[in-house]
């Protein structure tokens, strides 16, 4: 079958790779061009599961396997003494960043996955679009997809006015072996998300996937994140290493300096449950991600595209990056195979109201975080999602569609 025509890809990550996907299943010729050198490492490091996902999943032909991850039970919440002061029944298999990229990335041919590629600059004219790398490459092609994530080169060209919002607070993450955890807090979390909560904000953690996507007993690793509120003086404070450079795109896990880590490890032991502390105390090298979200108000610009968390993050919190991802990317694999203007600004559209869902029902969960509310409805929201029956609930849910309020 003749070639429906030339797609570039900008961006290897999630959104990049189910587009590749899905658009060389549609016949299209497809190239990814990613900046980073080799495979990428676990960038979300824990994921939790939901229909959507494994629909999307199936969508762009991957084959499930019987096992996707580890099974969680519900979700409990201890209070700081270690007891459990809160129980969600919740079925959920936790899977991990790295399993399902790598299902991903060994269908796309060497031969069409750049490495080491950079984008600089594109440039338009008429039905073509030339992108400029770093190294000097450059490729013009029929389409561009912007699939280079949150800090995205292709949007800050195509729509230099959205950037990320800095939400007011910071996540402390922490990916360990499970042996590195005494034996009995392990068996004791090993069946739920766990949850603890803080003044300034909640801890979370369960368990993923190994190396090598081990999921026995033994060979599996312990994802978890604390959530503490930073005004912007904090945050710059934290994103500073010890030689006085400020990383205010996300500081190495490396230079992280060993004052803020003692000082976080201080707080865990005033106000979380012991469990928790040996969590914290058995990760040697815990690291850091402030806390963005924003909306876009367009997607398709002449030739260039935006899908992923290029075009919409959303917080954390929501767990539904890699199904929106999933979904941007299969729909409009579609809606360029239709092959007329009419289809892409329906595909436009309807993403454009999930994504903005998506946006809200994370700043709603995140609403007791950041800065205090002080008018009486945002104190209402914010009472509400900081409950433990709510934040067990609502977090990373397996039936995201309840919470997701899409415009008319
Ligand atoms: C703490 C945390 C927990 C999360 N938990 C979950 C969860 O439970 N469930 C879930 O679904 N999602 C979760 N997510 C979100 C999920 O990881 C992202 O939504 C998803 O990875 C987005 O994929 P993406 O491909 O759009 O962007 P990214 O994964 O950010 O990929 C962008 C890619 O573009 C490349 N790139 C950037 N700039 C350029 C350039 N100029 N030229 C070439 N390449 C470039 C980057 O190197 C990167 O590989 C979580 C995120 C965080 C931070």
């Amino acid at each position: 079958m003749k070639s429906r025509g030339s797609v570039a890809i900008i961006g290897g990550s999630m959104a990049g790779l189910f587009a590749a996907i899905s658009l060389r299943s549609l016949n299209f010729d497809v190239n990814i061009f990613e900046r980073s050198a080799g495979d990428l490492t676990n960038g979300g490091a824990g994921i939790a599961t939901h229909s959507e996902l494994y629909d999307a999943l199936e969508t762009a032909g991957v084959e499930l396997r019987a096992e996707m991850g580890i099974q969680s039970n519900g979700r409990i919440m201890f209070d700081n003494e270690g007891k459990i002061m809160h129980r969600v029944v919740m079925k959920q298999i936790m899977t991990s960043w790295g399993l399902i990229y790598r299902f991903l990335r060994k269908q796309i041919p060497k031969e069409n996955y750049h490495s080491e590629h950079c984008l600089k600059n594109l440039s338009f004219s008429g039905k073509s679009v030339t992108a400029v790398f770093a190294n000097g490459d450059n490729v013009t092609t029929d389409w561009l997809i912007g699939a280079d994530g949150a800090r995205s080169q292709v949007r800050r060209i195509v729509a230099p006015t959205i950037t990320p919002i800095y939400a007011g607070y910071l996540g402390w993450r922490g990916l360990i072996d499970e042996n590195l955890i005494p034996k009995e807090v392990v068996d004791q979390l090993s069946l739920q998300m766990a949850f603890g909560m803080a003044p300034g904000g909640h801890w979370l953690g369960y368990l993923v996937a190994g190396p090598d996507d081990a999921l026995n007993e033994g060979n599996r690793w312990y994802n978890w994140g604390w959530y503490r509120t930073a005004d912007e003086d904090s945050l710059q404070a934290h994103l500073t290493d010890s030689n006085g450079e400020f990383h205010h795109n996300g500081i190495p896990a490396h230079l992280i300096r060993k004052e803020i880590i003692s000082v976080m490890r201080e707080e865990a032991k005033k106000f979380l449950a012991p469990q928790i502390e040996k969590i914290i105390e058995s990760t040697a090298t815990p690291f850091l991600q402030p806390m963005y979200d924003f909306s876009s108000k367009q997607l398709v610009f002449e030739r260039a595209i935006l899908v992923g968390d290029a075009a919409f993050t959303a917080r954390p919190h929501v767990g539904m990056g890699v199904s929106k991802a999933a979904f941007d990317a299969s729909s409009l694999a579609q809606a360029l195979s239709k092959n007329n203007p009419a289809s892409l600004k329906e595909w436009e559209s309807s993403r454009l109201k999930f994504g903005r869902a998506a946006v809200q029902w994370g700043r709603d969960l995140g609403s007791y975080l950041g800065p205090k509310a002080t008018d009486p409805v945002s104190k209402q929201k914010a009472e509400y999602y900081m409950r433990p029956e709510t934040l067990l609930s609502v977090t990373a849910s397996s039936e995201p569609q309840k919470y997701l309020r899409m415009e008319a």
